[in-house]
């Protein structure tokens, strides 16, 4: 059976075609600037690459394009072949611990909770409808970022705010990157040669944005990220935890609103507030190696945070059995894979240099002497997609 993922953004939609169950990758690409005079489409498929600008009025329009260029070009023989389409949901709040087959009462639900995740979960749902016109016969499943985080405590996601809070508006942690973390954390099982249930990981997934998860035997425990993806780590644009009361000084100083402040907070800070350059990590390493000293700054202070948290999650997991590094940054910067080992030295962490030259490959990079076993283990959200998807329907 052929099973799609699809990732849809406000105007933007991301898929890959798979073979089911062997995993096999039939093609993949996305549409960008839907809903815009002119959009464009790109398509992947046997080393064949097609690109293509037409106006695509919304992501139904799109999706019966992507269709029509399926059967067109060959892949598929008729639209049939399509069992199922796996759709990533943001925000699943509380309703949602595992992935589920959409119907009515499941879209009313993501409806329900949209309010946690405004710029999300409508735009996840605009691509869950186009599929549903487009291509009825397929079932259609929703995958959420939160789920795998549902299985923290209440001492780990209930804020120290008045109860109500969480009572009549759901404010609690939430995390996201779910679906990053359950795969790379069940691959790193795998690398060890151990059962899920038997082995600590510490998931760093360093993007753009950026998340760090406990993961004990299988479960997630704890995660960086809280009610929406700005608590944690600093990240590209975003500044990560940081003291609440910085939002009513900077409000009084500037004149500004709280939604300004904190679309300050979501854009303008991070790796972008501090360098004063740019949000992507190469800007930055480039800016460094010219002598850039808030460039440095910016990267050290996300350093830091990230073993402040690593330390911490390695404590109260009694240990752990390894670090895995993922995401764009997590992938590609060696540099930053070793700033954080070096930092964790006095926990036993050791990295091998030799190893750890390595981009967007799985990897074994700590030494054979180091304490934990730390990984570069490129993440596939897609295949989560597409493994649930499969499997429910
Ligand atoms: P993502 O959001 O997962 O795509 O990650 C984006 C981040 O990864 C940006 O900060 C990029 O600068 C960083 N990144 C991507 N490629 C590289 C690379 N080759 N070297 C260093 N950082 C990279």
């Amino acid at each position: 059976m052929k099973v799609m993922s699809c990732n849809a953004g406000s105007s933007s939609l991301k898929f890959k075609l798979y073979n089911m169950p062997s995993e096999e990758v039939i093609c993949k690409g996305m549409f960008e600037r839907i809903g815009q005079e002119m959009g464009n489409f790109e398509l992947e498929y046997n080393d064949k690459e097609i690109e293509r600008e037409a106006k695509f009025e919304n992501h139904s329009v799109a999706v019966s394009y992507l269709l029509d260029s399926l059967v067109s070009e060959g892949i598929v023989s008729s639209l049939e072949e399509i069992g199922g389409v796996g759709h990533r949901v943001v925000h699943g709040g509380e309703k949602f611990a595992e992935s589920i087959k959409i119907d009515e009462e499941v879209i009313k639900a993501i409806e329900e909770v949209s309010d946690l995740a405004p710029l999300h979960n409508p735009a996840n749902l605009i691509g869950i409808h186009a599929f549903i016109e487009v291509l009825p016969h397929a079932g259609q499943v929703a995958v959420f970022d939160t789920a795998f985080h549902q299985t923290m405590e209440p001492e780990t996601y209930i804020y120290a705010v008045p109860y109500e809070w969480y009572e009549d508006y759901g404010v609690r942690k939430y995390g996201f990157h779910g679906t990053s973390h359950k795969y790379v954390s069940l691959k790193a099982a795998e690398l060890e040669g151990k059962r899920p249930e038997d082995v600590n990981v510490i998931v760093c997934h360093l993007g753009n944005g950026a998340s760090i998860c406990a993961v004990k035997g299988g479960k997630s425990i704890n995660t960086t990220m809280g009610l929406t993806p700005l608590a944690g780590i600093p990240m590209g644009t975003r500044s990560g935890n940081i003291d609440p009361a910085i939002i009513e000084f900077i409000s009084e100083k500037e004149n500004k609103t709280v939604q300004e402040v904190t679309r300050m907070l979501n854009k303008k800070s991070g790796f972008l507030g501090v360098s004063g350059i740019s949000s992507d990590n190469r800007d930055l390493e480039a800016a460094v190696a010219k002598g850039n000293r808030r460039a440095q700054l910016a990267m050290d202070i996300q350093d830091k945070k990230i073993t402040d948290i690593v330390a911490a999650y390695y404590v109260y997991m009694g240990g752990c059995d390894v670090i895995a590094f993922t995401a764009g940054l997590g992938e590609n910067s060696a540099r930053m894979r070793k700033s954080i080992c070096d930092r964790l030295s006095a926990l036993g962490v050791k990295i091998d240099l030799e190893r750890n030259n390595v981009r967007k490959k799985t990897t074994l990079i700590s030494s054979d002497d180091s304490s934990v076993a730390v990984y570069l283990i490129p993440t596939d959200e897609e295949i989560m997609l597409a493994r649930d998807t499969f499997e429910l329907i």
